[in-house]
């Protein structure tokens, strides 16, 4: 019969290296675990910049198509018009913001001016 000083000494030999591999199985699990995580991150961070390259490049070729109109363009060079539009045939060289991919023409004024032939907005430039 062993007395109770062995018992003790027994289940602490047992219990310190089992404590131990619990705590080395625990931070292994985490370390696994965040590793995962941040794997499923860089995944999805992957995905959405994936995702908006091919937008953009969506955009690019739509821009392309939209200035595919036969005009030599020659952009920032008609007085009148706004910045950065083509006086040829009234296209701005970047899809405006908006509703209406303004086409703007020549108007009639004292100052240099153009409307939108889409949706009649008026552009005039400040002197
Ligand atoms: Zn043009
Ligand atoms: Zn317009």
């Amino acid at each position: 019969m062993p007395n109770m000083k062995q018992v003790f000494f027994f289940l602490v030999l047992i219990a310190l290296p089992g404590a131990i591999l619990c705590a080395l199985l625990y931070s292994a699990g985490r370390y696994l675990y965040s590793l995962y995580e941040d794997r499923r991150e860089l995944k999805q961070l992957d995905a959405i910049a994936a995702e908006s390259a091919a937008r953009r490049q969506q955009r690019r070729q739509e821009d392309v198509k939209r200035l595919e109109n036969g005009c030599q363009h020659t952009f920032d060079t008609g007085l009148g018009f706004p910045p950065g539009v083509c006086p040829k045939c009234g296209l701005a060289k970047e899809k405006p913001a908006g509703d209406c991919d303004h086409v703007w023409r020549r108007v009639e004024a004292s100052t240099p001016a153009c409307s939108c032939a889409l949706c009649g907005k008026t552009y005039r430039t400040e002197l």
